[in-house]
Parts: C-alpha cells; sequence; structure tokens
C-alpha cells in the first residue's frame, strides 16, 4: 500500500519523496489511519521500524486541518526520554514538515542554557518535543501553557511511565486538557508499566507489529566467554581484527565509559565516552562526530539505549550486560536498523553468565558462548539463574534483573530449597 492511499496531504506526500522510502513499513500503515481518526493509540514495533514519521505524519496532517488560530497555541506535545531522542525527533518533524512553512516546531531539552529557550517559545509553537524536566522548568517560568494541547505522544513510552519519570509525567498530565488524544510508542512495553498506559489511554486502539520472518530487524547476536579484566583487550582486538567501521560499546557506569574510551584512546583507537554526566555540547559533539564517521568507537551508558538513529551503525557491544531483557532490545535495536543488518556481541564473564542466562530466557533465545583465541576465561561459569537464591536478593546471582518477577517454577525451586539459603 503506498504512501498515497493514507490520507496524507500532497505537502506531507511531497517531503517523502527525497526520504526515498519506498513503502509504508508496517508500523506505518497501521497507526498512521488509526491517529487520522483522532483515537488513543498504543503501537509497539520492533526498534529501527519507523515509529517517529508513523506519529509524525498523520499529526502534522491533524494540525493543518484545524484552522489557524491567533494566538498559536501548542497542538501537539512529544515528550521524549533523552535530549538526543529530543533533537532526533524533532529534526523529523521539521523536514517532513518542509512544505508546511506556516507551522512552527520547538524542542526543549535539558543540560543546556534555559534562556534560548524561553524565547524561542514565544509566541507558543504548534508542536513541542521536549524532554520532561527542562519542559517543567519552562512551564514554570511561564514560558508556554499547555492548556489547549490537543495530542500528546509519547516516544519509548514505557520508559516514560516507568519510575524514574513518574513524577516529571505525572506534573505534566495535570496540565494538559482531559479530552485529548493520546499516542504511546515504544518497541517494549513491560507487564509492570502496561496498567500505567491502560490508565492514560480511552478506548486505543492497539497496534502490535510483531517481528515476522523477514521483516524483523537482521541482528545476529553473539556471545563470547571472557573474563572481565580482558574485556577491553577483548574489545581492542575484536575491533582491529574484524575491521569494524564503528562500534557503539554499552558499558554500566559513568566512570566506566571515561576509563574504557581512555584505554582504547591509549591503544590509538579513535573512542570517546558519551553519558549523562557530560555536558551537553560534549554529547551533541561525540554524537555528531559518530553519526559522521569522524569517530570510530563511542563508550555509552543506557542513556544511549533508546531510540537514538544512527545510520548503518554495524556492530553494538554489551561490555557490561544490560540490567533488563527490555534494555537488551533497545540497546541491540541501535544496530540492524532501516532494513540494514546489524551485529550485537556480549561479553559474558563467568560472574555474569546466570545473568546472561536469564537475558536469553527472557528474550527467548539461545546463543551459544564463543571462546576468542587468546582469551579464554580462567575461571568456570557461576551457578544456575533458577537455583538457590531469590531473585532480587543480595546473592541473586542475576544480579536482581528489573521488571519480572520470579515464575511458578522459580517460586517452586526457591520453595524446595532450605530456608537458611
Ligand atoms: P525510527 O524507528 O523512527 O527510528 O526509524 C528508523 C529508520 O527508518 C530511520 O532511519 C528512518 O529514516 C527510516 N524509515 C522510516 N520510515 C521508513 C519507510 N517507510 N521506509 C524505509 N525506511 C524508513
Amino acid at each position: 500500500m503506498p504512501f498515497s492511499t493514507l490520507g496524507l496531504r500532497p505537502e506531507l506526500l511531497k517531503a517523502l519523496k527525497p526520504q526515498d522510502y519506498p513503502a509504508p513499513t508496517p508500523i506505518q500503515s497501521l497507526a498512521i489511519p488509526a491517529v487520522l481518526k483522532g483515537a488513543d493509540v498504543q503501537a509497539s514495533a520492533q526498534t529501527g521500524s519507523g515509529k517517529t514519521a508513523a506519529y509524525v505524519l498523520p499529526v502534522l496532517e491533524l494540525i493543518m486541518q484545524q484552522p489557524r488560530i491567533t494566538p498559536r497555541r501548542v497542538h501537539t506535545l512529544v515528550l521524549v526520554p533523552t535530549r538526543e531522542l529530543a533533537v532526533q525527533v524533532g529534526d523529523t518533524l521539521r523536514s517532513l514538515a518542509v512544505h508546511l512553512p506556516a507551522l512552527k516546531i520547538t524542542v526543549v531539552f535539558g543540560g543546556v542554557s534555559i534562556n534560548p529557550q524561553m524565547m524561542g517559545l514565544r509566541g507558543s509553537a504548534d508542536v513541542i518535543v521536549a524532554t520532561p524536566g527542562r519542559l517543567l522548568d519552562l512551564i514554570d517560568k511561564n514560558a508556554l501553557s499547555l492548556s489547549a494541547v490537543q495530542t500528546l505522544v509519547l516516544d519509548e513510552a514505557d520508559k516514560l511511565l516507568d519510575l524514574g519519570f513518574q513524577d516529571e509525567l505525572q506534573a505534566i498530565l495535570k496540565l494538559l486538557p482531559e479530552r485529548r488524544q493520546n499516542l504511546l510508542f515504544s518497541a517494549t512495553f513491560a507487564p509492570a508499566v502496561q496498567s500505567l498506559a491502560d490508565a492514560l489511554l480511552t478506548d486505543p486502539v492497539r497496534v502490535d507489529v510483531l517481528p515476522q520472518v523477514g521483516t524483523a530487524p537482521d541482528i545476529t547476536q553473539r556471545a563470547m566467554a571472557v573474563d572481565a579484566p580482558q574485556r577491553t583487550q577483548l574489545l581492542r582486538h575484536l575491533f582491529q581484527t574484524h575491521g569494524w567501521k564503528r562500534v557503539l560499546v554499552f558499558a554500566a557506569t559513568q566512570h566506566a565509559c571515561q576509563i574504557i574510551a581512555a584505554k582504547l584512546r591509549k591503544a590509538g583507537i579513535n573512542a570517546e565516552p558519551f553519558h549523562g554526566q557530560l555536558g551537553q555540547g560534549k554529547r551533541s559533539q561525540v554524537l555528531a562526530d559518530f553519526k559522521a564517521s569522524r569517530l570510530k568507537v563511542v563508550i555509552a551508558t543506557d542513556v544511549a539505549a533508546r531510540g537514538l538513529d544512527i545510520s548503518e551503525l554495524p556492530v553494538v557491544v554489551n561490555f557490561d550486560l544490560p540490567r533488563s531483557a527490555v534494555d537488551y532490545t533497545h540497546r541491540i535495536g541501535r544496530t540492524g536498523r532501516a532494513g540494514h543488518s546489524g551485529l550485537a556481541v556480549s561479553f559474558v564473564s563467568p560472574d555474569t553468565e546466570a545473568h546472561w542466562r536469564l537475558i536469553e530466557k527472557r528474550q527467548n533465545i539461545s546463543v551459544p558462548r564463543e571462546i576468542e583465541a587468546g582469551f579464554e576465561p580462567q575461571n568456570v561459569a557461576g551457578p544456575s539463574p533458577t537455583l538457590p537464591h531469590p531473585l532480587g536478593s543480595a546473592n541473586d546471582p542475576t544480579g536482581g534483573i528489573k521488571g519480572k518477577r520470579p515464575n511458578k517454577k522459580d517460586k517452586l525451586r526457591m520453595a524446595q530449597q532450605p530456608s537458611n539459603q
């Protein structure tokens, strides 16, 4: 089905031409008509499947269908969890609105001076893309009002509904009109956030594009057994022997990102850290250099796991394993995007073997452990994840994987263990 059948005006179809999209992706075919009807929508589709355009196109169409009023009022609010995603969504909006010159799109996010953003909001905007904290700061300073918002979009919705953003999101929801359209988009909706999503949505159209053979992201997943202290060496070795063009490496902490990047630089590899403690100028620079291939390796915390679209990123490495299976999906989803193939390599040390097994179980995958010559682990793997320690306890060999309770089988096993275990 071509884009022209979806009910979008010629200006939007014209803006799609330079993008060279052959046809709408499944999420676009299903979500665009539902959004245009004014329905609430909860959409999940795999990473890299064209979700942004799936809400941007119909939202722009809806705004254009409204009579223009003065003074201008915010019609659509798009909330995103990270600054970089705000910039990216703003870029998509602007490129698809290029033939709708009367529209004002404003992007606001934290980590940079608030004054230019306040100036930018003079005369309001039709669409605001924002990270929650900075949006609230701007409202505190009377820089904008959300009282006329007709459409609310939560991009990476499950992240925004999660604990970390809960207070800010609730504060924003209170400022919005009760009658509005709600659009929730994400690759994952963990069961824990589904009830929050349900509370937000009225009679929603649920669009769930399950990966099908041939349409699922083409990501080869590999696991390499290695002792923890050897990981930087192994990363360096893999980078050099496989001639990887660009690699996004995930580490658990900001400190680890700094250390790994410094070690790689010392070895002559062009690497930079990327995490929430860096100034926004530095963060933007690192991302721009990485996207332009001036930088080969970026070592990031999970701040880079959500939504970032780095075209032709061939390899993602989990230097430290992600805390949850959901985070795993988002991390590896930075590669294998928009029809390209990708490779995701996870380093598994004896200490994290049990945690990896749990991720495999939750992901319903089984990845053989590979051993690179010269990097053979010296220790044997730890105990099975389902044996004696309750999930989340201090002794939990899984490291307390987030967002999942023990299943019936786990509970049964735990009940069979002696109580002092
Ligand atoms: P997103 O899931 O929105 O981050 O999009 C992932 C990538 O898919 C981006 O690079 C988009 O430019 C690209 N994309 C979006 N829609 C289409 C389409 N209909 N056909 C091909 N690529 C697309």
